[in-house]
């Protein structure tokens, strides 16, 4: 999985991003609990380009998200899952269902 990113980096990021999940817009939650780093709107780094996918741990490829986005994202295109959280959703579908099957 990589180097992990250091807290410092995720500190920067919330404050680029004004404490908004990425995605959302919503406000995350930082800890240093463990406990409370596992609810879903607690603040993660996402890799906009994924790591699978040859994204790097560079600053232009991070983002912070809340837990929620993170996980539901999976390995969706950043910004078609950007466009789907929020509320754009009619035009989502609209770009899947066209999307050729695999
Ligand atoms: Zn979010």
């Amino acid at each position: 999985m990589g180097k992990r990113i250091s807290r410092t980096v995720l500190l920067k990021l919330f404050d680029r991003q004004n404490g908004r999940c990425c995605y959302c817009d919503r406000f995350v939650i930082m800890s240093a609990d463990y406990n409370i780093q596992q609810w879903p709107d607690a603040a993660t780094i996402e890799h906009l380009r994924q790591r699978a996918d040859g994204g790097s741990n560079a600053p232009h490829n991070l983002a912070m998200a809340c837990k929620r986005c993170n996980q539901e994202r999976g390995a969706m295109n950043w910004l078609t899952y950007a466009t789907f959280r929020r509320g754009e959703f009619t035009e989502f579908m609209a770009v899947i269902t066209q999307s050729p099957k695999q």
